[in-house]
C-alpha cells in the first residue's frame, strides 16, 4: 500500500519485459536483480517509483510491487532489491530467477516520489530493504539541492536487525562525507523492536527536539509501524501532506 494515490492511468500501462542482467546478494536473504528492458530501451521513472512484477503462482498470476533502487540517470540495467519473507511465495519465485531469465512487469507506478530537492529540511526513515525507494529519492534530493545557495538539511534514520542488513552502507557513508547538508544514523535493533526504536528517535529529533513544523518526511517500511510513525509526526503538528509514506 502506498501513502500517496497512484496516478489514475497506472493500471493501464502496457506490459513490459526485462531480462535479468546481473544478480547481487547483499546478504543470504537479501538480493538485487539488475534488469534490462528486452526492447533495448531505457526505463524512465521518478525516484521512489516501483514496478509491478507478474509472478506465476500455481494456476494464477499475481502481481507484486518492487521499488526501483537505482537512479533514473543510470545508464544500463535498473535495480530492484528484495528480501525473503517467511511463507512469501511471490518473493520465493523472485529468488529463483537466474541471469538471462525474463520477467514481465508493468509500470513504473507510484506517487511516493521526489523529483527535486524538498523545499524544507527533510527527514527520511527506512528499515532494511525498504531503503530501496529511499536510495534514489535521497540522491535526487541531494543532487538538486547542491545547486542551491542554502540547501535544506536532509537526515536519514535507517534501521535494521543487524549491520549486514544496512544496505548500501558504503554509498551512504560517502554521501554523508561529500554532501554537507546530509547526515544519517543507523539503528540496530531486534526486528520486533525496530519501530519502537524508530519512533523514539523520530520523537526525540523531530517532535521534542525541533519546534519548526515545516519539515518534510519520507517513510518506508513493512507493516503497521509505518503508520505509527506517520501518525506520530502528523499528530505532532506536521502537515498531513508533508508526511509521505509507503507501507509494504
Ligand atoms: C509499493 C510497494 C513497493 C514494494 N517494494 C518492495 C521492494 O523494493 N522490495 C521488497 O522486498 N518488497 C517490496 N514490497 C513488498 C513486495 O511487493 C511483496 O509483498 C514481498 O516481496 C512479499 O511478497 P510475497 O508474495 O512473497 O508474500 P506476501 O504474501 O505478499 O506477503 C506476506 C507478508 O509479508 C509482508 N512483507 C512485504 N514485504 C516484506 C518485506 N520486504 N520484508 C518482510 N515482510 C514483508 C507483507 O506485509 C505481508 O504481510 C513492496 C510493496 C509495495 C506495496
Amino acid at each position: 500500500m502506498t501513502g500517496d494515490r497512484l496516478p489514475a492511468a497506472a493500471g493501464m500501462r502496457a506490459a513490459l519485459n526485462a531480462r535479468v542482467a546481473k544478480i547481487f546478494d547483499h546478504a543470504s536473504d537479501t538480493r538485487s536483480l539488475f534488469l534490462s528492458l528486452t526492447s533495448g530501451k531505457h526505463l524512465r521513472f521518478i525516484p521512489g517509483q516501483f514496478i509491478s512484477i507478474a509472478i506465476p503462482l500455481g494456476d494464477e498470476t499475481r502481481s507484486r510491487p518492487y521499488s526501483i533502487a537505482s537512479d533514473p540517470e543510470d545508464r544500463g540495467p535498473f535495480e530492484i532489491c528484495f528480501n525473503r519473507v517467511e511463507g512469501g511465495r511471490g518473493v520465493g519465485w523472485m529468488f529463483e530467477r537466474r541471469v538471462g531469465d525474463t520477467i514481465d512487469f508493468s509500470g513504473p507506478f507510484g506517487a511516493f516520489t521526489i523529483d527535486r530537492a524538498p523545499a524544507a529540511e527533510a527527514g527520511f526513515i527506512a528499515e532494511a530493504t525498504a531503503i530501496a525507494p529511499i536510495r534514489p529519492m535521497l540522491k535526487r534530493a541531494l543532487a538538486s539541492s547542491s545547486r542551491e545557495a542554502a540547501p535544506p538539511k536532509i537526515h536519514l534514520i535507517y534501521a535494521a536487525p543487524d549491520r549486514e542488513h544496512i544496505l548500501y552502507a558504503a554509498e551512504l557513508g560517502e554521501l554523508a562525507r561529500t554532501a554537507p547538508n546530509f547526515s544519517y544514523q543507523t539503528v540496530i535493533a531486534p526486528a520486533e523492536k525496530i519501530y519502537d526504536r524508530l519512533s523514539e528517535l523520530a520523537q526525540a529529533r523531530w517532535v521534542i527536539g525541533d519546534a519548526d513544523r515545516t519539515r518534510q518526511f519520507y517513510i518506508c517500511g513493512v507493516g503497521k509501524g509505518v503508520i505509527r510513525l506517520r501518525d506520530l509526526l502528523r499528530g505532532a503538528g506536521y502537515e498531513r501532506r508533508a508526511v509521505h509514506y509507503e507501507q509494504w
